[in-house]
This record gives C-alpha cells, structure tokens and sequence, in this order.
C-alpha cells in the first residue's frame, strides 16, 4: 500500500519553471537545462519504480513511501522506503545511463557517457549508509529496533556496470522483485503501522526556492508575462474573463496561476500588486487585486503594501485519493488519530 504516493521533486517543478523563463542565450542555461534533464530521468525511475513495487503481491500489507525526509543526524532524502514486517528497505534509485564505476579507494561512482564524457558522483552506498544509520536513530529515540535493509537501484538496462569490492547490494530493476520477497520472507512480526505512524507524524519537506537565490541568477534575467501552453510562448493577454493568447487564440481561464507558480518558485513566496504587474504583464492594478484576492482568497487591506502570500498555491495531500476526508478515513492518519496496533 502506498501512503506517501509518487510527486515530482520541488526541485525539478522549479527547474521546468526556471528553463522555461530563461532565455536559451544566458549563460547559465546549458547547465540548468541538463540539470533539469537529469532530475526529470530521476524522477522518472523512481516512479517507475514505485508503480513496479506497488504490483507486488507480497508488498500489499507493506507501507511504502515516496521521498522520505525525516529530522536526523544526518541529512536525509530517501528515494523509496517500504515498512515490511521484516523491517525497513531503504532503495536509493539511479537513473544514469552510459558505463559507470564504482570505485573503492575514494569511493566514487564514475560515470562515462555514451559521447565519451567523464562525470564524478557521490558513491550511492555513502548516501544509503547514511541513511541507513540516520533511521536507525531517529527509530532508537522512538524506541523501535528495527533491521533496516538498503539496496541500489538500477532500474533500466541502459547503464554498464563496474564494481569494485563488495558492499551494500546494487540491483538491476528485474532482481528487486527477488530481493524484496528474500527481505519480506523473514518475517518478523514488527508493528509496521507503529513505524508507519512515526515516519508519518514526522515528514517533513525540504525547499530550494527561491531558485534565483538558489543558482545565484538575477530577477531581471527571467522572461515576464503569462505563458502560453498551447503555443510556448510568453505573453497572454487578460481579457474579461480569460486569457488569451493572440499568437495562436488560445484561451485559458487560469493561465495565471502557473505565473504565481513561477514566481513562488524562482523570485518569493510574497508578491505585491506591483510585482505581479511587472511579472504577469498586467497594466491594471485593479484587475491584478480582484486576480490575486481571487486566486489567493486573501483579505488584506494594506493596499499598496499588502503582500499576498503565495505558499497555498502549494498545498498538495499527502495522502493518495485524496480529499482531506479521504485521507481521514486512512487509518494511518496520525493527525487525526494515531493508530495503535
Ligand atoms: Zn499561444
């Protein structure tokens, strides 16, 4: 069962944002849009991943988890972790294609690309070490020992693989049905919905926005205006009652809430009647107050000043289905009631 479902990392909405709104001249763009690329192929996986794991028939009384960041000792940011009755799998997914080497003595993951190009990363089994000890502890100070079991994955045959030595296991994506039953098989009685409830009742969310701030870009750097789905482009015009793009006639009634997105992501989480002028390209302040009372339902009557607040542009449940009601009938929802075995 899946309780915390798959969603695309903050990371990689606000490179999709950023990419978009930066003119492929600027300097940093080559970078940013392979950066994009290798978080989108990530994403990827992990999801792929998820939908593999979830057909398992063993995993169906099991709890499983997308992104799992919880407050440790050290950092952490857990791809995928299933609550077994055996224990907890921890799978930290990679998507790299071309030849790669996991070398020892430093341990390093080389990679070489199918152009002959030569990229450095951090050793996987460094992370999932970390990880490993990180849960360890944070279930020791809820009184839970638990085995915790950690694989790598590779879930597609596009990658070539080396390694050296021996170490934590490294599966392709058809062996980790295998390793899962193999875990799952020791079936030790542990109170999966009491892990389940802790991890839950302690999620939390990590943020890199605003990205300017982030990659270090200026403001003014950024494209302006509404963007135009159906046809790439900036620059819908707000009409009456939608908007509407004069380049093709497209018309959309919320094509400014993606803007607010934007903005959120790459520039503040506040934006004044003026900031928004300037960013959606509206001449109008008091359309642009009746578009952002609307869109934000805020109540502020600091005129000029007032800054709206742009965070509940992105409040998503936590829990697959998913009305608020929904997630009050799961039985793991801790905010609600607690669950006790
Ligand atoms: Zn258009």
């Amino acid at each position: 069962m899946i309780v915390k479902a798959f969603a695309p990392s903050q990371l990689t909405l606000g490179l999709q944002a950023l990419v978009r709104r930066l003119l492929p001249s600027h300097p940093q763009f080559p970078s940013l849009q392979q950066e994009l690329k290798n978080k989108e192929a990530g994403d990827f996986a992990e999801q792929y991943v998820l939908h593999e794991l979830e057909k398992l028939p063993q995993l169906s009384d099991c709890y499983i988890f997308h992104n799992v960041i919880l407050p440790t000792i050290f950092p952490m940011q857990i791809d995928i972790l299933v609550v077994t009755a055996s224990g907890i799998i921890i799978l930290e997914i990679k998507n790299i294609r071309g030849t790669v080497h996991f070398k020892e003595d430093p341990r390093q993951l080389i990679r070489t690309s199918d152009t002959g190009q030569v990229q450095a990363f951090t050793h996987p089994e460094i992370q999932l070490e970390q990880y490993i000890q990180a849960m360890q502890h944070f279930l020791s100070e809820h009184n839970i020992v638990t085995p915790i079991y950690g694989a790598i994955v590779f879930p597609f045959n596009n990658v070539e693989i080396h390694r050296e030595g021996r170490g934590l296991p490294i599966l392709m994506g058809r062996e980790l049905p295998m390793f899962v039953h193999k875990v799952i098989a020791k079936n030790r009685g542990i109170a999966t919905n009491d892990i389940t409830n802790i991890i839950l009742s302690q999620l939390q969310h990590r943020k890199p926005f605003p990205l300017c701030r982030y990659y270090q870009l200026e403001v003014s750097a950024l494209q302006k205006g509404v963007y135009c789905e159906n046809c790439h482009h900036f620059g819908m015009e707000k009409m009456k009652r939608t908007w509407l793009c004069r380049r093709c006639q497209h018309q959309c009634m919320d094509a400014h809430v993606q803007a607010l997105k934007d903005y959120y992501m790459l520039v503040g989480d506040t934006i004044t009647n003026r900031e928004c002028r300037a960013f959606l390209k509206i001449e109008c302040k008091h359309v642009t107050k009746r578009l952002l009372k609307n869109t934000l339902r805020t109540n502020s009557n600091a005129g000029k000043l007032t800054k709206y607040n742009l965070s509940g542009l992105f409040e998503t449940p936590l829990y697959r289905g998913q009305s608020p009601q929904n997630a009050r009938k799961s039985p793991l929802n801790v905010t609600e009631s607690p669950l006790n075995e």
